[in-house]
């Protein structure tokens, strides 16, 4: 079986990424007032696993976050603030 056939898994691929996390968070979410947050798509889809769900309860850590902007498309605009992290910081990609 050569290397491109070879199963993977996201988390895998996750762990060889390096993060320089900013002290500042680079997304913010309510999460005292949850009422129009698609909570079940944000724990289920966001690939770095930054949200997640307890009982009816949304948890979020900035700190593994891909840059993906995943979240930042499926919540209504009003619902967050979503930037880059500071030059230089978050996440950089290695893809070897
Ligand atoms: S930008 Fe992507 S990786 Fe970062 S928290 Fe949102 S969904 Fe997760």
């Amino acid at each position: 079986m050569s290397t491109l056939e070879k199963p993977f898994k996201i988390e895998d691929l996750l762990q060889r990424n390096i993060w320089d996390v900013d002290e500042e968070p680079h997304i913010e979410i309510p999460l005292d007032d949850q009422e129009g947050l698609k909570k079940k798509a944000l724990a289920l889809l966001c690939p770095a696993g930054c949200y997640t769900l307890i009982g009816d309860r949304l948890i979020f850590s900035y700190e593994g976050c891909v840059e993906c902007g995943l979240c930042r498309i499926i919540t209504p605009s009003d619902k967050i603030r979503w930037t880059y992290p500071r030059s230089g910081k978050g996440v950089t990609y290695r893809y070897t």
